[in-house]
């Protein structure tokens, strides 16, 4: 209790700074993740389309990602994981800011779309979370842009951003260990390799987001006080009835993985994963209805503008944890 008091405390103070992002998502969401206003700026419209590992579409929607970083004002660096596997090329794209930070927040979601049905778009699986993934990184780059704080600060506790857009999350013919999950995989195992891995304190998983609001669980008791902190500020935040329930335990009781994602190769690696998917998935999942009409406009906003926000409070929270 003692310990929900001190936090509540800290959030309290801390979120007084936040309100002045208020004008910052009024006047950036619609300009970036419009449903409807298709200009320049959008970054969520260029996603209606397939993007099958290797394919001219999934090279285009790689430009774009590129493009979308190269016009940030911070030195984020691009790490590009690329191999070949089953004669098809894939890339990961990692994007940090704050090289060299002695932890990091990942914050992640798979661009690729399945093979099959032909012409399967996956609006939720997983668009709608790449073009989240770009505005809070433009959110993140104009934070720390703004002097409000720095990445080297030392009570910032070294905290840097990786922002993660998988390649071959989908199977190319039918889901196995094999098939399924090809940019995790590889680039779980170069970041074990290479010692990255334990750097890790918080690993976010997008998927099946920005359609009709469904409950999304709490899946892993090792990140299940990193869960409360996102249903907390979820309810400050917003007043539509919340998609977290940190009451709810009815999957946090299996206490282990139910569901195959991207997060797995990591959370067999011993990384704290927060995944955030709605269970029971979308009825249209993985059928030719996963289209941008299933998109929800406030939904898509909500998640961009939340994460934005928990992006900011965990860096500076993981700190005063330790
Ligand atoms: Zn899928």
């Amino acid at each position: 209790m003692i310990r929900t008091l001190i936090w509540l405390l800290i959030w309290a103070l801390a979120t007084q700074g936040l309100i002045d992002y208020r004008d910052y998502h009024d006047e950036f969401l619609p300009r970036f993740l419009s449903l409807e206003n298709a200009s320049d700026d959008n970054l969520l419209l260029p996603f209606n389309t397939t993007r099958t590992p290797g394919s001219k579409e999934s090279l285009e929607i790689q430009k774009l990602i590129k493009n979308f970083y190269d016009g940030l004002e911070s030195p984020w660096e691009l790490e590009e994981d690329s191999f070949e596997n089953k004669g098809l090329n894939f890339n990961n794209l990692v994007y940090t800011l704050g090289a060299n930070s002695s932890s990091y927040v990942v914050l992640s979601a798979h661009y690729d779309s399945k093979v099959e049905p032909e012409g399967f778009i996956g609006a939720t699986d997983s668009a709608a979370s790449c073009a989240i993934l770009l505005y809070v990184s433009r959110f993140l780059d104009a934070f720390y842009q703004n002097g409000n704080s720095s990445l080297s600060d030392e009570k910032n506790g070294d905290v840097g951003f990786k922002i993660v857009f998988f390649d071959g999350e989908e199977s190319l013919k039918q889901w196995t260990a094999e098939d399924s999950l090809y940019g995790s995989r590889h680039l779980a195992s170069k970041w074990i390799e290479q010692g990255l891995i334990d750097k890790i304190h918080l690993f976010v998983l997008l998927d099946l987001l920005g359609s009709n609001p469904a409950p999304i669980r709490s899946y892993f008791r090792e990140t299940h006080e990193a869960y409360e902190r996102l249903a907390s500020l979820e309810s400050t935040l917003f007043k539509s009835p919340p998609q977290l329930d940190p009451m709810d335990h009815s999957i946090l009781q299996l206490n282990g993985p139910s569901i195959d994602d991207d997060h797995i190769p990591f959370y067999r690696a011993g990384v704290p994963v927060l995944h955030l998917i709605p269970w029971p998935f979308p009825s249209f999942w993985h059928t030719l209805q996963d289209d941008f009409n299933h998109l929800q406009q406030n939904e898509i906003d909500k998640w961009a503008v939340l994460l934005s926000e928990f992006l900011v409070e965990e860096s500076s929270g993981f700190a005063d944890r330790l």
